[in-house]
């Protein structure tokens, strides 16, 4: 490490500063979030990198993008990939200019995936992908027109899927929100991506910047840098919002929120109980813990006490 990194290093450690720059972190979809995150995690020592976006940067972005002018026309994973190399010089990142449809394969050495991208229907699909892959992944959303957002770290078969915490959350949870008005963080349009106003690019990075510090958390598990959270989701205001009903939370604040695994999720129920029935007819009916972790299937479960 250069003297680059000493006052990074001085405030986490060598340790962690280590660890990190060992750390392969996925972004898909590079824009005001994602790109935000990609490059911040640069910034904390994070070493490697894979980009993957299909957008190009154009003018009316530059408001809400790390990316300025001198960008446009580039592709969005290009661009955020040169902003990067231009912290941290010693940073590997790879570049896929294309849907992830088209990149599962750049995720096989991946530590955190962080799904950024606008898109409900792809968030899904990630998840589905993550489950069967073993790979913890980040979530975050920016609720219309800044007002706030939420974060959650999904991992596999511990806790929620993304599929239950999205059906607690938008459905259930956050009934109302500003004045008066219904909720509307879930007005999903044709396309499938929420089509809601974009707050300001501090709205969005605010959200941002804590799903930033959270995935360096989740990066150093396993360490004594590593610290439990209190929930596995986190809600952030930007405006007065009710979070509960009937409760309105002050701007400039956060909640914590515990948002439990459904046992009958379409998505991580049955590929649990599959994995629990395939293994029952192999094993004679016996089964541990670790035969759940050994088989692929609950990758972390082993992991639950990892935070003492
Ligand atoms: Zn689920």
């Amino acid at each position: 490490m250069t003297d680059m990194w000493e006052r990074v290093e001085r405030l986490i450690g060598a340790d962690s500063l280590g660890r990190l720059a060992e750390k392969t972190v996925a972004v898909v979809g590079l824009g005001s979030g994602g790109g935000f995150v990609a490059v911040s995690l640069a910034m904390s020592g994070v070493g490697r990198f894979v980009l993957v976006d299909n957008d190009v940067l154009e003018a009316g972005n530059v408001t809400r993008h790390v990316a300025d002018l001198r960008y446009v026309g580039w592709n969005k994973a290009e661009a955020v990939a040169d902003l990067i190399l231009n912290r941290n010089p010693e940073a590997q990142v790879e570049t896929r200019a294309g849907l992830i449809d088209d990149h599962w394969d750049c995720l096989d050495d991946v530590d955190i995936l962080v799904a950024a991208v606008d898109s409900e229907q792809v968030k899904f699909t990630i998840n589905e992908r993550c489950l069967e892959k073993g790979l913890c992944a980040s979530y975050a959303g920016v609720y219309e027109r800044g007002e706030g957002g939420d974060h959650v770290i999904i991992r596999p078969f511990d806790g929620p899927c993304y599929a239950c915490w999205s059906e607690a959350t938008r459905d259930g949870v956050m009934v109302a929100m500003g004045a008066g008005g219904e909720l509307d963080y879930g007005m999903i349009g044709e396309a499938g991506t929420l089509e809601a106003e974009p707050g300001l690019w501090v709205n969005v990075t605010k959200v941002a910047g804590i799903q930033t510090d959270l995935i360096i958390n989740e990066l150093l598990r396993g360490s004594s840098a590593h610290e439990p959270m209190p929930a596995n989701t986190l809600i952030v205001t930007n405006s007065y919002m009710d979070i509960f009903e009937g409760q309105e939370n002050d701007p400039h604040t956060a909640t914590w929120l515990e948002i439990a695994r459904d046992p009958d999720c379409l998505v991580c129920g049955e590929r649990l109980k599959q994995g629990v029935s395939k293994l029952v007819e192999g094993d004679a009916g016996s089964i541990s813990l670790a035969d759940l972790a050994a088989s692929g299937l609950t990758t972390d479960i082993e992991f639950e006490d990892e935070d003492d």
